[in-house]
């Protein structure tokens, strides 16, 4: 087996890589307004509700119709995976990794395509679709791996007249509930880690992006993955949600997206249903409110285009972004200043033509950010950006405010857009603790040339995924397993070597001689 690496990001200055960006994207473009089904058991079906998925940058056209699951649906999805565990969970380890191996494949080989639709259903320039789907492929890749390496013989401590063994079997019956802003990486990570663990699953994407699922469930279609493993059921989460979560069949739920929505699923989980006889898991990535800290000693430029990236890549709508920036008094002038100057040079318009700023998601975010810029004008000094911008979509100018106080709304309060606060700090400890000063942990970074400063951090900068001298974005599989503490979420860290003990149970068999 190949050693694991991570898939290399494409150089659209290439021209042969532009080229084939811009057939990719018109070939997805001739496919639009097509009609996707459910899929349960492998049977394709066209419900009579659907739900247009809508270019989030060009309102007038329609990406997909995607066909929507009620109750019944759901229930006949879960009942479908129940049945095919039976066999799946004793598919070798080797031969389930097998499949993800030969669908990393198949979307190495069509990688532009599905940056493309990623392009199109969520306002992804080229560089952020691209990297979702080398993400993607890096899940596959890594997890298939790690399967195998869990699948074979584990270390135990040797008895005299006994054979030990320790497997790592799996669950049950996963309910998969990813996010749009990863629509393809996260969405595959999720689903693929339960799979080849040996679970089956039910998978709800996202409203916003069920499109880019419904052709990775084409995908795994065409590399011959059993039906029943997969059961594709997209739907509202208001009908479909809770009735999923709380379903005594379901033995987990994976989840990725807002704070509200995990401890509501928490919540849900921890009570028993009628006939259940197991205590349900959650694998939870709730959000963050992560801050770039700069230190008197930085380098104001590394920071300052580090600042820039953490807080506006892909309109800030990431759980890593960094939307606040701690800055020690004595930089705080000058980093400012280059934040606001690189920032006014980002421009915004329609993701296929490759801007850097893009849309945001769609009309209830469109909204709630422009809610978030208005609090800000009472809360700090505008400097950047304010409000709408141009374009048939939900297009936002990347905002900025100035010192902004370590209390303040925006401050504390995850916006999921391209909304920065600054914040002033008297000294290093200080801008450490505004740095801690929340009720999430997930990423951070600090700019600093001072030992004894980075080493400080190390211990104090409470979050899951702390980064020196670089963006607090942009995590790797396999080099940065990814996850957050307190509100974040349970600290499943998605592209670690521990991520698949979370959908495994232990079992050990002890034979004497
Ligand atoms: N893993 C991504 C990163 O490091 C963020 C994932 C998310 O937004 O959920 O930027």
């Amino acid at each position: 087996m190949i050693e694991f690496r991570n898939e290399p990001f494409t150089n659209f200055e290439d021209p042969a890589n532009k080229q084939a960006m811009q057939a990719a994207l018109a070939k997805v473009k001739s496919e639009f307004g097509q009609e996707y089904p459910l899929i349960i058991g492998g049977e394709k079906i066209f419900t009579e509700r659907k739900e247009k998925s809508i270019n989030p940058g060009n309102l007038d056209e329609i990406v997909g119709l995607q066909s929507q699951a009620d109750k019944t649906l759901a229930d006949q999805a879960i009942h479908v995976a129940l049945e095919t565990f039976k066999t799946w969970q004793y598919v070798d380890p080797q031969e389930r990794a097998g499949y993800l191996f030969k669908a990393a494949a198949a979307m190495r080989r069509r990688k532009f395509e599905f940056a493309a639709w990623m392009v199109y259903e969520v306002g992804k320039n080229w560089s952020e679709a691209d990297a979702d789907v080398a993400e993607a492929i890096d899940f596959m890749e890594f997890y298939g791996r790690e399967m195998i390496r869990l699948g074979g013989p584990q270390p135990l401590v040797p008895l005299e007249g006994e054979d030990n063994r320790l497997y790592y079997i799996p669950l049950g019956v996963g309910v998969i509930i990813p996010p749009w802003n990863f629509p393809l990486a996260i969405m595959v990570g999720m689903t693929t880690a339960a799979i080849v663990s040996g679970n089956t699953v039910v998978l709800k994407p996202a409203s916003p992006s069920p499109i880019i699922a419904a052709k990775f469930m084409e995908l795994m279609e065409e590399i011959g993955l059993p039906s029943g493993v997969i059961n594709f059921i997209p739907g509202p989460a208001s009908e479909i949600g809770d009735f999923m979560v709380e379903h005594p069949n379901t033995r987990f739920v994976s989840f990725t997206g807002s704070r509200d929505v995990g401890l509501r699923i928490n919540e849900r989980i921890a009570k028993t249903a009628q006939g259940q006889t197991w205590i349900k898991r959650l694998v939870a990535e709730m959000g963050g409110k992560d801050a770039v800290v700069v230190d008197a000693s930085a380098d104001p430029e590394e920071a300052a285009i580090g600042i820039v990236q953490s807080a506006f890549g892909f309109q800030g709508q990431k759980c890593s972004a960094g939307s606040r920036a701690i800055i020690h008094k004595d930089l705080y002038d000058v980093v400012l200043e280059k934040v606001i100057a690189k920032t006014k040079t980002l421009q915004i318009g329609l993701p296929e033509e490759n801007y850097s700023i893009g849309p945001v998601i769609d009309e209830k975010a469109y909204n709630k950010i422009l809610k978030y810029i208005e609090i800000g004008k009472s809360e700090g000094r505008l400097v950047a950006g304010g409000g709408k911008a141009e374009g048939n979509g939900y297009y936002i100018q990347p905002t900025i405010f100035a010192d902004v106080k370590e209390d303040a709304h925006i401050m504390l309060e995850e916006i999921f857009g391209p909304v920065l606060a600054f914040y002033k700090a008297d000294s290093f400890e200080k801008a450490i603790e505004v740095f801690n000063n929340t009720e999430y942990g997930l990423t951070g970074a600090l700019y600093s040339n001072n030992r004894e400063h980075l080493e400080y951090a190390r211990r104090h900068m409470h979050c899951g995924n702390l980064y020196f001298n670089r963006k607090c974005t942009g995590a790797l599989v396999g080099v940065h397993p990814f996850g957050g503490f307190n509100m974040s979420g349970t600290d499943s860290k998605a592209g670690g070597r521990d991520y698949l003990l979370l959908f495994t149970q232990g079992k050990v068999v002890s034979e004497k001689y």
